[in-house]
């Protein structure tokens, strides 16, 4: 296969801050080898990670885009914004952040909790080892279950142990999207809808959500993730000339030990749909 030489634009990766496994130094090295040329580091309801990609792209010559990817709750249902550009000393977005980590939390000792008495694990050792970096989440305790021999892999111990109706099911209680549009905006970020295609809604459904969100100052959805299949992409794309909507691009790289999405790779934007990097502002080094 011919490599591109184009630099590639990569606007949702996680870093060891969230449930990322590298640092954002790790990250950023990592993406500058693999021609990536535009990157976002998009960490769950954290920015505190934004410092040191901010510095190694810097160094690396790569133009950087301060992210984030809050959860939000939308009739009911887990969905996730991606904000690029934010501007994360807004102390309204600050406090969001604060009390979306707060119940994270909260959720994690509350799972563990439940691990142990439905399920027999030594639940609130799993919940204290999985709660690392700014924003603990499932992932991590996952992980720290297939360390431990509960799980095969982190996709058995969601089916096994914390998945709906496993022992460590705990519902989630994000902010609703109102809520999470609103802390965008105050930070001045560019409001993505991640992922449109993995959320389980019929057509109408995902239409009515789109138009909720972009109600609410919604600029793009991400239109090209690594690993979306052909009908994904086409479903989205049709949803974004339909709504006149800009296109977002990203990986949500999450561990160099998960193949199918490489950080920049696969990444293409469909013929006609303008990408979101047209309303960037330019380099964060230059704000
Ligand atoms: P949380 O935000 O704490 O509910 O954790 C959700 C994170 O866990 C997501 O961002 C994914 O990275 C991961 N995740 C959620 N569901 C699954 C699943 N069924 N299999 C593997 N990873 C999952
Ligand atoms: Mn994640
Ligand atoms: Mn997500
Ligand atoms: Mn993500």
């Amino acid at each position: 296969m011919t490599q591109t030489t184009e630099p590639l634009v990569d606007l949702h990766t996680h870093s060891h801050f969230s449930d990322g496994v590298l640092s954002p130094a790790e990250l950023v090295q990592r993406a500058h080898a693999r021609n990536v040329g535009t990157l976002a580091l998009t960490d769950h309801d954290t920015t505190d990670g934004l410092a040191e990609a901010r510095a190694a792209c810097v160094t690396a010559g790569i133009r950087f885009v301060p992210g984030v990817e809050l959860s939000a709750t939308w009739r009911g249902q887990t969905i996730h914004v991606v904000g690029l550009e934010v501007d994360d000393s807004v102390p309204g977005f600050r406090a969001h952040c604060d009390s979306v980590l707060a119940r994270r939390r909260a959720r994690l000792a509350e799972i563990g909790a439940r691990l142990e008495k439905r399920g027999r694990l030594p639940g609130r050792e799993l919940a204290a080892a999985a709660a690392r970096g700014s924003a603990p989440t499932r992932l991590h305790l996952a992980r720290v279950l297939v360390e431990r021999g509960h799980a095969k892999d982190t996709q058995d111990a969601f089916d096994r142990w914390l998945g709906r109706d496993c022992a460590g099911h705990v519902p989630a209680e994000w902010p609703e999207l109102d809520v999470v549009m609103a802390a965008l905006r105050e930070a001045h970020a560019l409001p993505v809808l991640a992922h449109p295609h993995r959320y389980k809604l019929s057509s109408g459904a995902l239409r009515m959500l789109v138009t909720d969100f972009i109600a609410r100052g919604g600029v793009a959805l991400e239109a090209s993730m690594a690993g979306m299949s052909p009908n994904d992409a086409d479903r989205i794309a049709s949803l974004c000339r339909r709504f006149d909507i800009h296109a977002s691009l990203g990986s949500d790289f999450h561990d160099p030990a998960v193949p199918w999405n490489p950080l920049g790779r696969w990444l293409k934007l469909a013929a006609g749909l303008e990408p979101v990097t047209h309303r960037l502002q330019g380099t964060a080094a230059s704000r």
